[in-house]
């Protein structure tokens, strides 16, 4: 059985899966004994945790780092690389989890799904009817990010009778419309939803100016990472009602996240759970403890993550 650093806290369901394949050790651990330090050749852990550039160098055989999910803007992918480690994660087995979430948060947060729920428990109901919601039908939804996931999430939008078009690096020639200029999407859009990667590429690359172009009956929906979007320019635009809501899985510093958020009436909040299903973290655990097989097998892995598309 090979030695394995973990880094991060898998639910009991992987852990348990994990365990039986590998022999797995916390940093602690690995720090304070000199004989394991030098034994471990993997890594695993988890997309929304980060690993340290330090640990990395302080491996003297790490091999690989498997990490559970398809978002690596956790990983020193540049070190990694000139260290010679092989970095793999988890697509495609995550696509339909994630983008089921992203169509329950839209309903969500067009039909005030989560504000009805809360109006019947207080007994408002009595005092009146809830308020009018909005339709999907008919919208423009705008997708930032047409890859696996965004591309799912289209499919699964198209027959509510939205018009679809995206945003992305290049065209893909594709039924959807492509517009190369995020604020001519945003403007075109009533709901603009995000599936891009994050990373330095994608920082804050819906800001102000992005969120005034969405407008006051726009919606902004985030399955991507916390940092494609200015947190602060959005807590200001959903505050003086430059935009009409938003619905969001991720954040910056998750799970510590902004509380100026939870004062918002026209937000929908997830805690990272796009694919936070039984099924689908079988899967990815599944995927990422084939990857570190076949690596320590066959030197090489399943799904690498190539370091040429870093951001
Ligand atoms: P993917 O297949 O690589 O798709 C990413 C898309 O983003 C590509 O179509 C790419 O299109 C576009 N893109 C990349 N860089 C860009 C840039 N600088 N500006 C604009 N667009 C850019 O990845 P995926 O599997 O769909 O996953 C997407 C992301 O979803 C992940 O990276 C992760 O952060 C997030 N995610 C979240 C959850 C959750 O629990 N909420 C779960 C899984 C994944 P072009 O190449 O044409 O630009």
């Amino acid at each position: 059985m090979h030695d394995l650093l973990l880094i991060g806290k898998f639910p009991q369901l992987a852990q348990d899966m994990i365990d039986t394949e590998f022999r797995c050790h916390s940093l602690e651990d690995v720090n304070g004994n000199e004989a394991l330090r030098t034994s471990v050749r993997g890594i695993i852990t988890r997309s929304n945790c980060v690993v340290p550039p330090e640990v990395v160098a302080s491996l003297p055989s790490l091999g690989i780092i498997a990490t559970c999910g398809v978002g690596y803007d956790l990983i020193p992918l540049e070190l990694a690389a000139r260290r010679g480690v092989t970095v793999t994660n988890t697509p495609e087995v995550l696509n339909d989890a994630v983008a089921e979430l992203c169509v329950g948060l839209l309903f969500a947060l067009l039909r005030r799904i989560p504000q009805g729920d809360r109006f019947v428990r207080s007994g408002a109901w009595r005092q009146g009817a809830f308020p009018l919601a909005v339709s999907l039908a008919g919208k423009r939804v705008g997708i930032v990010g047409l890859g696996r996931i965004g591309k799912e999430v289209a499919r699964r939008l198209e027959p509510f009778g939205v018009t679809l078009a995206y945003f992305g690096r290049a065209d893909q020639h594709l039924a959807w419309r492509f517009e190369p200029d995020l604020r001519r999407l945003a403007r075109d859009s009533d709901v603009l939803i995000l599936c891009a990667p994050g990373g330095r590429a994608t920082e804050h690359l819906v800001d102000a100016a992005v969120l005034d172009a969405l407008g006051p009956n726009g919606y902004l929906v985030n399955i991507a990472r916390g940092s494609v979007v200015h947190e602060d320019e959005l807590i200001g635009a959903l505050a003086r009602g430059a935009i009409a809501g938003a619905a969001l899985d991720v954040f910056d510093g998750e799970p510590d996240i902004d509380p100026r958020f939870f004062d918002l009436d026209n937000v929908v909040l997830a805690p990272h759970v796009g694919s936070a299903t039984v099924e689908t973290r079988q899967a990815m655990t599944r995927l990422a403890l084939d990857n570190l097989h076949r690596f320590f097998d066959e030197g090489h892995a399943l799904t690498p993550v190539k370091a040429a598309v870093a951001a």
